[in-house]
């Protein structure tokens, strides 16, 4: 199945962002509010229990709201030629430990010519994080993930492909919309952030998927004129 997502029109959703961030951030609100009050008449163990699950409603909104902020506070790009090779190192760096906990190996395949993007390095960085970190969390029984990088005349792809669960058809159109996750502890933001950091950089991204058998996202950015 095949996907290729209009990352534009993801972005038409400013009322259903705010109306799913109010109910997002609602609920652990609400349970904040009931357990501050128990919290009240509670001693010992009860108010530990009381008191932890607070801590995690507090993370929760804390999750969502460092997700949103990338978003809500534009901060100024820089704009800066980097070699996409070296961004997604660095990043399969980072993801190193996380992989190793879930029995995933990770292997880098990059063509040995230059694929010098203009680029903000952060924004990309976190992009290939959220990507990265999704083919993780797809598996969750281990297996190989492999990121590939090549170019071409134009272009640089990047390549990040799993080995997991997989995604059906019906949520391929979903994917980059605001709170869309399968997962209990997702927040359904990477993607949609990601979208938008792909749009702003004249880059596109798409999903090729089998359930069951795993999936691959492609990345697509063009390559810095100065190169040329
Ligand atoms: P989150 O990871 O918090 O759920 P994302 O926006 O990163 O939010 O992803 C949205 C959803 O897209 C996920 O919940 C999952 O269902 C699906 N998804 C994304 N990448 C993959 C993948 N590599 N394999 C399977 N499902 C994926
Ligand atoms: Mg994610």
């Amino acid at each position: 199945t095949e996907e290729l997502l209009r990352t534009s029109e993801k972005l038409k959703m400013a009322g259903q962002l705010a109306a799913g961030i109010a109910h997002e951030i609602r609920n652990p609100l609400t349970s904040l509010k009931g357990f501050s009050k128990l919290l009240r008449k509670a001693t010992g163990e009860q108010a530990d229990r009381y008191y932890e699950i607070m801590d995690q409603e507090f993370v929760r909104i804390e999750m969502i709201l460092g997700e949103l902020l990338v978003l809500a506070k534009p901060q100024a790009s820089v704009y800066q030629d980097w070699d996409i090779r070296l961004i997604v190192h660095e990043v399969a760096d980072l993801l190193s430990s996380q992989a190793i906990l879930n029995n995933v190996i990770i292997q880098e395949q990059a063509t040995p010519e230059a694929c010098i993007v203009r680029c903000d390095k952060n924004q990309l960085k976190q992009v290939f994080m959220n990507v990265v970190k999704n083919a993780i969390e797809a598996m969750p029984s281990g297996g190989l993930l492999i990121i590939s990088i090549e170019r071409d005349e134009t272009d640089v792809l990047v390549h990040v492909i799993d080995q997991g669960s997989g995604i059906p058809e019906d949520q391929l159109r979903r994917l980059g919309e605001p709170f869309f996750t399968t997962k209990e502890k997702g927040t359904g933001l990477g993607l949609m952030i990601s979208h938008k950091i792909i749009e702003e950089h004249d880059g596109n991204i798409r999903y090729v998927s089998r359930s069951g058998e795993g999936t691959t996202v492609s990345i697509r950015l063009p390559q810095s004129c100065a190169e040329q």
